[in-house]
């Protein structure tokens, strides 16, 4: 029996299979038995997959920038030590539902951290949801409302890591404070956080705008938390790029 290549693509697409070029795939295999053929082929649609679930998922993480450890400057910013960062990097303490708080002022690398760590968490093959405070308000304002915003605040609800970068830029309202802390209290229990703040502790209050509920905040979000709290001179001034070489 003779099978040509057009009825096998034909009943890849009828399989949703991925389409690839045979030829390639057994070019200089012509010993291979009927079972290592096959075995063969399954295995390289499993790798084609794979690939496609992880281009998705790194696409539904939304990060601001692909930063890595490997392009942060430790001897720069010095109150973080690689070490940490490299232990952080294993990713145990996803699976123990721990977070993470980056605190300090601007420009010294929170968001290139907490990026870096979302990275780390991709590619072990966890689903990740990047946002900044002020996007996660609006999503949890709209949510009953808006399509869009249901439907990304059910993949942050299914993401093993949600990092919540820009804590503490804004004044929250009052009903922002208590959004604030639904998510917070429903996320503990299910996920990761990864918190960046240009705020320590001792100042959620000021820009919660109530005490009662910052406690509650903190208490969910501290009870198994790694703190990080960064100190140091902005990256991005010391660094700044001039357009005239003076
Ligand atoms: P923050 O979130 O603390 O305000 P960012 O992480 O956004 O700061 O850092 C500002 C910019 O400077 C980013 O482009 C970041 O990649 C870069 N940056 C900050 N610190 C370092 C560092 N130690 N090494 C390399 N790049 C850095
Ligand atoms: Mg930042």
């Amino acid at each position: 029996m003779t099978i040509k290549a057009n009825q096998i693509e034909s009943l890849i697409g009828t399989l949703h299979l991925s389409q690839v070029n045979l030829d390639e795939l057994f070019r200089s295999r012509a010993d291979l038995t009927p079972l290592k053929s096959v075995e063969l082929f399954l295995s390289d649609q499993l790798r084609i997959r794979l690939d496609k679930q992880n281009q998705i998922r790194r696409k539904r993480a939304r990060l601001p920038f692909e930063k890595t450890l490997e392009s942060f400057d430790f001897g720069f910013q010095r109150s973080i030590r690689k070490e940490q960062m490299l232990q952080l990097s294993d990713m145990t303490w996803i699976e123990q539902s721990y977070n993470v708080c980056f605190l300090g002022p601007p420009g010294i690398g929170k968001t290139h951290l907490a990026s870096a760590l979302a990275m780390k968490a991709l590619d072990k093959g966890y689903p990740v949801s990047f946002t900044t405070l002020d996007e996660l308000m609006r999503l949890l304002k709209t949510e009953n409302i808006s399509s869009v915003s249901k439907s990304r605040l059910k993949y942050v609800g299914k993401s093993a890591l949600v990092v919540i970068d820009e804590v503490g830029f804004l004044p929250l309202s009052s009903l922002e404070a208590n959004l604030f802390f639904g998510f917070i209290s429903r996320a503990v229990e299910r996920t990761s956080l990864i918190i960046t703040s240009n705020k320590g502790f001792d100042e959620w209050a000021e820009f919660l705008g109530d005490a009662t509920i910052t406690t509650a905040i903190l208490d969910r979000l501290i009870h198994r938390c790694e703190i990080l709290n960064m100190t140091g001179s902005s990256y991005r001034l010391e660094h700044r790029k001039t357009i005239t070489n003076r």
